[in-house]
């Protein structure tokens, strides 16, 4: 089964239209990009015109390439004071000089949609999350509207990165599943991948999964965004080769990416309802 992460973002994109057209909170999204690179402002891009789609509306920061890390936390300052603004995503990678952890820790938790604050971290840690990163969050849904089970299930998550690899492990744990995290210095990693019933790949390489590292009917989810020899747009499965020995598989592209977007715009919509709520979730 090819797990269609383009239909699935596709159907939620929908729905969310909807139920931001009826609550009538018009949030609001604000991007800071720094620098140039053309992935980021591609991403970024992308970003726009989803909430274009279902109708939050957008501001786009562009910051030179050499901006101080005082300059960016000037601007988030700035977007966290803004009551016209719901949702801060500040694009990343930064340039080096920019302290990305003193960025990430000044959004403001209730506008953090990205889900990268060490407040949202911990609460999704505790089994309380109010925003979890958008690409891990995106595969939980696509788990969900496939009916693949975690409850029980061994779930081996290679990567451990804060944006996919670890906050993954948390939200499977979440959801009952049996948890190994994997890394570049796990040892017998074949092995420790050939007994997942759900194999996450979050490591940026080109065909690192082979057939021979998933076990018979597995779930496999490609995070990765590569480039095979030829300059083709890869993940980091070995597709051809690994789809007829899993049990269901995305693809890239259209897989997890499309996911990640689909989760950021669902993340601005719960956060302009936590701004007009005084409930506890309220960080
Ligand atoms: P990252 O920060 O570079 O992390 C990569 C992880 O893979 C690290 O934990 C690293 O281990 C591990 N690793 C590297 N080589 C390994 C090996 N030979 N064996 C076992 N583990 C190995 O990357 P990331 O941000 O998590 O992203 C991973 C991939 O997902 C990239 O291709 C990225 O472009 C893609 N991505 C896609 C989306 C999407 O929306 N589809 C979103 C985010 C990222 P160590 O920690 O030991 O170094």
């Amino acid at each position: 089964m090819i797990l269609d992460g383009k239909a699935v973002s596709e159907k939620r994109l929908e729905i969310l239209k909807e139920q931001i057209e009826e609550s009538r909170l018009y949030p609001r999204l604000a991007t800071v990009i720094v620098g140039t690179d053309p992935a980021s402002q591609m991403y970024v891009r992308m970003k726009h015109r989803a909430c274009e789609r279902v109708g939050i509306g957008s501001i786009g920061i562009e910051l030179p390439e050499d901006a101080t890390t005082e300059r960016v936390l000037e601007t988030i300052n700035r977007l966290n004071n803004d009551p016209d603004i719901d949702g801060i995503l500040v694009q990343l990678p930064l340039p080096a000089q920019v302290d990305t952890t003193r960025v990430i820790e000044a959004v403001a938790p209730e506008k953090d949609v990205d889900g990268f604050h060490p407040c949202n971290l911990g609460r999704l840690l505790a089994g309380s999350p109010v925003f979890a990163p958008c690409t891990p969050q995106g595969i939980m849904t696509i788990l969900k509207e496939y009916a693949i089970p975690t409850t029980g299930q061994r779930a081996v998550v290679v990567g451990r990165s804060i944006d996919v690899g670890r906050p993954m492990a948390a939200l499977l744990l979440n959801a009952d599943a049996t948890v190994t995290i994997c890394h570049s210095k796990t040892r017998n990693l074949e092995a420790e991948m050939r007994s997942a019933d759900i194999l996450i790949s979050a490591v940026g390489r080109a065909k690192f999964v082979k057939p021979d590292m998933v076990k018979e009917g597995a779930t496999v989810i490609d995070v990765g965004i590569n480039h095979d020899e030829q300059g083709k747009l890869c993940g980091d499965v070995d597709f051809e080769a690994v789809r007829d020995r899993a049990g269901a598989i995305t693809p890239v592209p259209g897989g997890v990416g499309p996911m990640t977007i689909a989760t950021l715009m669902e993340n601005t919509f719960k956060a302009a309802k936590l701004r007009t709520c005084d409930s506890t979730v309220r960080l």
